[in-house]
């Protein structure tokens, strides 16, 4: 079966959410596939104890801001679940549960083919985020380790691991709060590539937003770029995290070589065993879909300015990074190119 849309959006997460909101405000007509049958987006499939690094009232998307939970001055991942459940009803956004394989292009317009059928449209938001594409590193010896070998998607619980020697790589926010959680139960040892950079206690979340935000206006005014978050730190030192590293229970290690058998070995030769390897090392966007549309340049990247794809003016991508807007991988920072991406559709439909 073929649909006829203007826009369709792949992905119902946060981002497509945000999309979403625009369009319609923009009186255009569209839909939202999801490969997921209930909404929430990737905030469906983290570990139990996450909390967002920024309170509700930086987390809020547009129209809408986020309910306080109880007391609680960072909420957990169950209550953005039920935000983004509530947001997608609140404005009765379209939402499918189809799964996208794949877009091309059909003349004047874009081809959406699906597990269940096509939707030809004259623009498309791709917005499928990043947790479907676990990055591991390369290392030697990967094959070897008798142990279990799991990437952060893959973690619930330090239920699942007491007792037990873990080795767990990643220096960012992921890594220091599975880090944290580990520290009481098990024999945790904590691998970074250099030394965990926390930032000051008394800041949060709402510094790495007014720190995209400053760039984003400098962006805009065509200032130099001040080059985003990355001098403030990498880690958000939220409770669990801060009183963790002030029991002593997060000493990093540097990061081994390769894997053995019974665990790891170091630059220098030495080893330490493990039962099992959490691999916090991030995510790529998942982007396979877009793969007929021959967008990637030589580096293995789709060019952007702004959210619109360069070679592509009738495809915007959405909350991969800051490479398709300052933040935009946030559910605060998303409403702004959200907007963006809307407002450039709506002139090129009508
Ligand atoms: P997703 O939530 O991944 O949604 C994408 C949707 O696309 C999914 O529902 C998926 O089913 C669908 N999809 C994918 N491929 C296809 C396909 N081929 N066809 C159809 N549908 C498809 N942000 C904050 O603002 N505050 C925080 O405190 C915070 N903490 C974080 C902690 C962790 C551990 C992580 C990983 C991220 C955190 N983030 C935080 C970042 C960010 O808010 C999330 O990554 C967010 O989930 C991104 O939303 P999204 O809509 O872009 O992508």
């Amino acid at each position: 079966m073929t649909h006829q849309m203007q826009v369709v959006v792949i992905g119902g997460g946060q981002s497509g959410l945000a999309a979403g909101y625009h369009l319609r405000r923009l009186g255009l007509d569209f839909v939202i596939l999801d490969a997921q049958t209930t909404p929430g987006g990737a905030w469906q499939h983290v570990w139990d104890s996450l909390r967002l690094f920024s309170p509700a009232a930086y987390s809020s998307l547009p129209g809408r801001l986020m309910p306080l939970q109880a007391a609680e001055t960072y909420p957990d991942a169950q209550h953005v679940v039920e935000f983004l459940a509530d947001y997608e009803k609140r404005y009765e956004l379209p939402v499918r549960p189809v799964r996208v394989h794949g877009v091309h292009r059909d003349g004047g317009l874009l081809c959406v083919e699906t597990d269940s059928g096509r939707w030809r449209a004259r623009a498309v938001i791709s917005a499928t985020g990043t947790g479907w594409r676990p990055f591991l590193p390369a290392i030697p010896g990967r094959g070897d380790f008798g142990g279990r070998q799991l990437h952060t998607v893959d973690y619930r619980s330090p239920q699942d691991f007491a007792g037990r020697r873990v080795i767990m790589v990643g220096g960012g926010n992921s890594g220091a709060q599975i880090a944290a959680d580990l520290a009481r139960d098990t024999e945790l040892t904590w691998v970074t590539r250099r030394l965990p950079r926390y930032l000051a206690d008394d800041i949060d979340g709402r510094a790495l937003f007014d720190a995209a935000t400053a760039r984003r206006r400098a962006l805009d005014a065509g200032r130099t770029d001040t080059g985003g978050v990355a001098s403030l730190g990498d880690i958000v030192a939220v409770p669990p995290v801060r009183e963790a590293r002030d029991r002593g229970l997060l000493k990093a290690s540097p990061m081994f070589t390769r894997l053995v058998r019974g665990g790891v070995e170091r630059a220098d030769g030495t080893r330490a065993e493990a039962d099992a390897i959490i691999w916090c090392t991030g995510f790529r966007p998942a982007l396979s879909h877009l793969v007929p549309l021959q967008l990637r340049g030589r580096r293995g990247h789709i060019a952007t300015t702004g959210t619109r794809a360069v070679d592509e003016p009738r495809l915007h991508l959405l909350g991969y990074g800051d490479w398709t807007g300052p933040a935009s991988a946030t559910l605060i920072g998303v409403g702004r190119p959200a907007r963006d991406a809307a407002r450039k559709i709506a002139e090129l439909v009508r």
